[in-house]
This record gives structure tokens, C-alpha cells and sequence, in this order.
């Protein structure tokens, strides 16, 4: 096999001030990406926030660190977050709508864009920076789900260049020999993609039968965003990111081992053919991911601490139990079946989180109306963007259709 972190658009040692975009800046990623740009003032400098509802918490960001543009989901919340900007003093141009994202994520005033809206809402304005050769910073794994190949192939023809920040994809790019323009490098035997497991990790398929919202949001390493908290808890999570490796490293399911490691100090590694294994560590903190994936090829402080390996009491490994976490098994054969089937796989999730945490369905029928949503789907070749975008729609409208005879409606 072969894999290779390609380096081919990289700046070099450029450390003139740049100009950062940070689509989703509320969120759990966009607050840490935040606290990372306000240790560099002389490197980094904000040029437009976005956030969708939170706009309160928009407000603060803006009157800390000063944007030239905001974003907001609607008109109604612009005006909102406009009055509070007079009021306050602040210059600001705020906008609203997705035009307005894909915008600021193509602005010839922006070098470095921040991927962090969650879901497929993050697709076209991902799809923007790559198409305008930014440096993206790529958090939202959704968007790589549903169109992989578009998306890398519009970074390689404008010479944008996607850097993980997902902390295991972060990982293996750190793991993976340092190429020069992309070439590939052989003698990589497997990539070892860890897993914490999860808040379920333990419990029998009779307690996840019963589990509330609380407690599959409850995930014991990481803080994070509701959706993939329950990414998370069903094992979706490691497989978006099964499908999100194969896209980013150019290798196949079976190249990808997921080995579940509840300490999360190991975010993923990389085995060669002569019996090296290459691992990154550090805490669980999206700050070192983010802080790289913004500054490679040179290292700047992130504010996490080092580890201290005399506090670690054990690392621990186990195989994934697909019986309990059927998900994860799903998410292998939608990348085998190749084509729209990701991108189906990605639709019907993001319907089925959503009737969980509103109570529609119970933690084992998240997976049903995936598996249901697939098999009643058709999957073509995932040449063209409305391609994407009508197989992500259908799929959205089946996964309903089942989450409405599970809720009895
Ligand atoms: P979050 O829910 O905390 O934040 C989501 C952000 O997206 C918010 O700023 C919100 O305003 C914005 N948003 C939501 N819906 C939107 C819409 N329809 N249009 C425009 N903006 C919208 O999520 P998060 O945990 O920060 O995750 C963000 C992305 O990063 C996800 O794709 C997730 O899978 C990925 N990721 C997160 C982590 C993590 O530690 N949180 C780790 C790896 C990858
Ligand atoms: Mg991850």
C-alpha cells in the first residue's frame, strides 16, 4: 500500500501575519482554535467568525478579537448581532446565509480556513477554501464523507492544502514519513486509527437498550459538540473517520485497523513493513492538533501541557466490538460499496442524532435507520456535486421515513 503526507502547497517558513477564517466559531473546535490564535497575535489574525444561532456568543468574539466580517444563520439574527455591534462600537460587516460562508471562505483577504461548522452545513463553504488554494484546516469530517474525492481534487487543482485537524487524522499525518510534493512513500504496513471506545464502551447491549441522551453525550477524554459526542457513543465517529482516512491518506478500509485505546493518550499510529511503529501522543486536547494543522511545518505553543508519563497509570488496547457498535461496521462497507454510499451513510446519521437526542428514537435505532437508509437506497458514482447533494437528500428523506415509524408517527 501506500500513503503519503503530501506537502506539495505548503508555504514553507512564511511566519508574515495571516489571515485566518474560522467558520463555526462557537462551537467546541472554533472556541479551542480561538484560544490557540490569541497566543500568536504576531502570526495570526482573525478575518471572519461564523456561528449560527449562538449569536450572543458571537458578540463576545467579536469584541475580543476584532473580525472584519461575521457570519450568522439568518437575517434576523444579523440584524441582532449588527445592533449589538453599533451599540458597541465595533466595525463590523455581518452577513447572513450560506452565500455569505462560502464568501469568506473564499476571500482573497483569508489565507488560513478553519473547518468547523459540524455536519454537512459545512460542505459548501469547505468546498470554497479548497476551491481558492487557503490552507484548510479540516475539523468537519462530513463534508470529506460525502465527497472526498471533489474535495481533494479541487484542493490539488487551486494548490489548497487540507491539513487534519481531527485528532487521529492529525496523528497519522504527524506519523507518516515527511514527503516532498506529495511523493508517495512505501512500506506502510497498516495505519492504526485509535478509539477511545466511547461513554458506552462497557455496557451490554441490554443497558444500551435503556441509555439516555446524558449519558451517551457523556464522553469520558474529550469536551465536545453534541453531534459527535453521539458519534462517539455509537462508534460513527471512528467510522466517519475510517472513511475520512481512507480519503485523506489514499489507502483502503482494509489498510485501517481501529484499535480502541480508552486513555486517549495515543491519537493513532502508523506500522511499517520492517516492524517500527510510529505513534503521536499528548493529551487529549484539540489544541495540539489545531495548533499544528496551523503552523506545520513549524511547531508553536498551544497552551496544552506535556505529558507527564510518570501520572500515566496504563495504555490500554482492545478490538472493537461491532455486535454492540454496529455503526462502525456500516461505515467500512459504505466505503467498500464506494460512490454516494458515504455520503447516504453521513446523511442518515445526521437524521438519526438528530431523533435521538429529540427523543424520536432509542440509542440501538440509530443504527436501524442507517442500515435501513442504505439498503434502501441506490448508490451511483459520486462524480458531481449535485450527484452528492441529491443522494444526501434522498437519503435524509428515507432516514425520516424510518425515524417516523420508529417514533410511531
Ligand atoms: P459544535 O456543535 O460544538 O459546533 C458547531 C459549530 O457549527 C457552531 O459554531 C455552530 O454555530 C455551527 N453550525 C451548526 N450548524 C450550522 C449550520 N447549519 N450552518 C452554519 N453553521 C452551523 O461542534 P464541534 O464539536 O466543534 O465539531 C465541529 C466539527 O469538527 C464536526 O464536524 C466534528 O465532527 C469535528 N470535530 C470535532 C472535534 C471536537 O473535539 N469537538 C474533534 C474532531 C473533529
Ligand atoms: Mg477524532
Amino acid at each position: 500500500m501506500t500513503a503519503s503526507a503530501d506537502s506539495s502547497a505548503i508555504s514553507g517558513a512564511n511566519t508574515a501575519q495571516q489571515s485566518v477564517t474560522l467558520l463555526g466559531s462557537t462551537g467546541s473546535i472554533g472556541n479551542s482554535t480561538l484560544d490557540v490564535l490569541a497566543r500568536h497575535p504576531d502570526r495570526y489574525r482573525v478575518y471572519a467568525l461564523s456561528a449560527h444561532t449562538r449569536i450572543n456568543e458571537l458578540f463576545e468574539q467579536c469584541k475580543t478579537y476584532r473580525p472584519e466580517v461575521a457570519v450568522v444563520g439568518s437575517e434576523q439574527s444579523a440584524n441582532q448581532l449588527h445592533a449589538l455591534c453599533v451599540q458597541a462600537g465595533l466595525k463590523i460587516s455581518v452577513e447572513f446565509g450560506p452565500d455569505a460562508l462560502d464568501a469568506v471562505a473564499s476571500a482573497t483577504d483569508t489565507d488560513i480556513v478553519v473547518a468547523a461548522i459540524v455536519g454537512s452545513a459545512g460542505l459548501m463553504s469547505t468546498l470554497a477554501a479548497a476551491n481558492t488554494g487557503k490552507r484548510v484546516l479540516l475539523a468537519n469530517k462530513e463534508a470529506l464523507v460525502m465527497s472526498g474525492d471533489l474535495l481533494l481534487q479541487a484542493a490539488k487543482n487551486s494548490g489548497a492544502l487540507i491539513m487534519p485537524v481531527d485528532s487521529e487524522h492529525n496523528a497519522i499525518f504527524q506519523s507518516l514519513p515527511s514527503t516532498k510534493n506529495g511523493v508517495k512513500t512505501d512500506g506502510i504496513e497498516k495505519i492504526l486509527l485509535t478509539a477511545s471506545g466511547g461513554p458506552l464502551r462497557k455496557c451490554t447491549l441490554e443497558e444500551l437498550r435503556v441509555v439516555s441522551v446524558q449519558q451517551a453525550l457523556k464522553h469520558p477524554n474529550w469536551s465536545m459538540g453534541p453531534k459527535i459526542s453521539i458519534d462517539s457513543a455509537t462508534l460513527m465517529n471512528k467510522g466517519l473517520e475510517v472513511i475520512e482516512a481512507c480519503q485523506l491518506f489514499a489507502v483502503g478500509p482494509d489498510d485501517i485497523q481501529v484499535v480502541v485505546h480508552p486513555e486517549s493518550i495515543i491519537h493513532s499510529m502508523v506500522s511499517y513493513a520492517d516492524g517500527s511503529v510510529i505513534a503521536q501522543m499528548g493529551r487529549p486536547d484539540m489544541r495540539t492538533p489545531i495548533a499544528h494543522a496551523l503552523s506545520w511545518p513549524q511547531r508553536i505553543t498551544s497552551g496544552v501541557a506535556p505529558l507527564n508519563f510518570m501520572e500515566i497509570s496504563g495504555l490500554h488496547f482492545e478490538e472493537p466490538d461491532t455486535q454492540r457498535f454496529p455503526l462502525l461496521r456500516l461505515a467500512f462497507e459504505a466505503q467498500r460499496s464506494g460512490g454516494t454510499a458515504p455520503a447516504i451513510l453521513n446523511a442518515a446519521n445526521e437524521v438519526a442524532v438528530d431523533a435521538f437526542l429529540s427523543g424520536d428514537v432509542a440509542f440501538l435505532q440509530l443504527s436501524d435507520v442507517v442500515e435501513q437508509t442504505l439498503n434502501a437506497s441506490k448508490i451511483s458514482p459520486a462524480s458531481d456535486l449535485s450527484t452528492i447533494i441529491g443522494a444526501d437528500k434522498d437519503a435524509r428523506h428515507k432516514a425520516r421515513e424510518v425515524v417516523g415509524a420508529f417514533a410511531g408517527r
